[in-house]
């Protein structure tokens, strides 16, 4: 069996690519609780929320509420969703309450005109001033790109695609580039082969794994990413989240399933899995309705009471 890393970096984003996806919006006042709970969980990496327009993802337009209600704790990063160098206007104006920005795009040229309304070269082109503003604003940035294991529309995405765009983000200011399986199309033989092209051809960039559980492949995949030597990671609280586009997008891969993964074959993530248990917990006391991970339905492993059932 491939060596596995000591410890990973994992990074929330429930309250963003979570809470955008509700059919309801989520009070501000619950979204700081429940983002103060994931805080306390030892976490170090949360994605608050996003400046996209209000109009466009009416879930998020209280960024600014969320950014000023939520309490900041030492050893925890706050990222935002940037969408465009408007989006990065509204956040630089809250610049001091957070710390890393998250740029995005599609590798796919249907999903990124369905999701941004842009090409991928336009979009492209406005991400690189954006990027050198919110360095010169002394941020960390991550570019995500969506669908770069499989589009819903167009099918297979080729990885030298996702590699170049990868490259020009890295060379725009990107520290760290993530690798989206927007809508759950990965497998893991194909994540393989993927990570171990993306290290070499992109030595110099932290490389990000944020996996969807769509169709059920989400743990699969993160363990493929991790035997290839990827120790970062990104996943929702609870399996909250998807994707705008197409309808039916369900949810990331669930943090307290990757953390119990992590934690049962001996990886450190720095992270008290009964806390995050308990702030799932809470997440579907405030949406009404039981959420997908397993480990907030059956707990954690526990090798001592497991003997009292069959
Ligand atoms: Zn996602």
């Amino acid at each position: 069996m491939p060596a596995l890393p000591d410890s990973v970096r994992m990074r929330e984003v429930g309250p963003r690519d979570g809470f955008q996806n509700e059919p309801e919006t989520i009070a501000t006042a619950d979204k700081v609780r429940l983002i103060d709970l994931l805080a306390a969980t030892g976490l170090k990496r949360i994605e608050v929320t996003s400046f996209v327009r209000s109009d466009v993802i009416p879930q998020l337009a209280d960024a600014e509420e969320v950014l000023a209600g939520v309490e900041r704790r030492d050893g925890v990063a706050f990222s935002v969703l940037i969408p465009n160098e408007r989006g990065l206007d509204r956040a630089l104006e809250q610049r001091d309450r957070f710390d890393e920005i998250s740029v995005f795009l599609s590798a796919s040229e249907t999903h990124n005109q369905r999701n941004v309304n842009r090409s991928i070269e336009e979009s492209l082109n406005g991400l690189e001033r954006t990027l050198e503003t919110a360095r010169e604003a002394g941020l960390r940035c991550e570019g995500v790109i969506a669908t770069s294991f499989g589009c819903p529309y167009e099918g297979e995405v080729p990885s030298e695609r996702v590699f170049g765009i990868a490259e020009r983000l890295a060379a725009a200011g990107c520290a760290e580039v993530g690798f989206g399986d927007t809508t759950g199309m990965a497998n893991p033989c194909q994540v393989h082969a993927f990570f171990a092209e993306a290290r070499d051809r992109l030595a110099g960039a932290e490389l990000t794994a944020h996996f969807h559980n769509t169709r059920g492949q989400g743990l699969a995949n993160v363990l493929a990413a991790l035997e290839e030597g990827i120790d970062s990671f990104e996943a929702s609280f609870g399996e909250l989240g998807g994707c705008p586009v197409p309808p039916g997008s369900t949810g990331n891969v669930s943090s307290e399933d990757v953390v119990s993964m992590l934690h049962e074959m001996g990886v450190e993530t720095g992270v008290d899995l009964p806390a995050l248990i308990e702030a799932s917990r809470a997440a579907q006391q405030v949406l009404g309705r039981p959420l997908g991970s397993h480990v907030l339905r059956a707990g954690p492993v526990d090798w001592a009471g497991s003997q009292a059932t069959n």
